[in-house]
């Protein structure tokens, strides 16, 4: 089965690879010749999710599943959720983005925070959603290099390293992205 992940986030790309089984052939927005900015004007990780999804189904006609992930920090009431990618502007930079978020954090005691994956799946002309969280607290300050986005400042509950510090295996069994993608492909494995 050929399937769109709208996206081209190669470091994306190779986490849902390793995840998804071998009869499943994905492709990303470059193969399928998508070079536009797909549009994610919502408020909300689903309704990003499922804009892409809905998107890439509209222009380009091919099944397609799209992911919109947020970090979401407790004492902050949830920011920067969706905003997560242009925290510190429209730069989309990590280092700016974990900068900020501890700076942010300097002086708070409860440092708890989630990672929330929302895949929205338009596949045959039917909408899914598949929902992944990971709880567990910022750091106060970066530890590993591993990873990507907010990972050096990311501790899983259970934890003693950063989601930089562990191996990309340990991610995807603990990770938000981890849970939506084996929800997704538990799915796609039942149809
Ligand atoms: P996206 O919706 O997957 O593009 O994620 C939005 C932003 O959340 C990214 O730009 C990263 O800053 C952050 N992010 C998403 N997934 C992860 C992850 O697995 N680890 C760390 N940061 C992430």
């Amino acid at each position: 089965m050929q399937l769109v992940f709208a996206t081209n986030n190669l470091n994306k790309l190779r986490e849902v690879q390793s995840l998804v089984p071998k009869h499943i052939t994905l492709m990303s927005l470059k193969d399928i010749g998508c070079f536009e900015d797909v549009p994610e004007t919502q408020k909300t990780i689903e309704g990003n999710a499922i804009q892409k999804a809905e998107y890439i189904k509209a222009q380009y006609g091919y099944n397609c599943f799209a992911d919109d992930t947020g970090l979401e920090v407790t004492t902050l009431n949830g920011a920067p959720g969706v905003y997560s990618a242009r925290y510190a502007g429209l730069k989309r930079d990590a280092y700016d983005n974990m900068k900020k978020l501890l700076g942010e954090l300097e002086n708070k005691s409860d440092r708890t925070a989630q990672f929330k994956t929302v895949i929205a799946l338009h596949l045959n002309g039917n909408l899914e959603t598949f929902t992944g969280i990971c709880k567990g607290s910022i750091t106060k300050r970066k530890y590993g290099d591993k990873g990507f986005g907010y990972d050096p400042i990311f501790k899983a509950d259970g934890y003693q390293e950063t989601f930089a510090e562990i191996s990309l295996e340990e991610k995807n069994s603990v990770g938000h992205r981890g849970k939506a993608v084996r929800q997704l492909v538990e799915f796609l494995n039942s149809i």
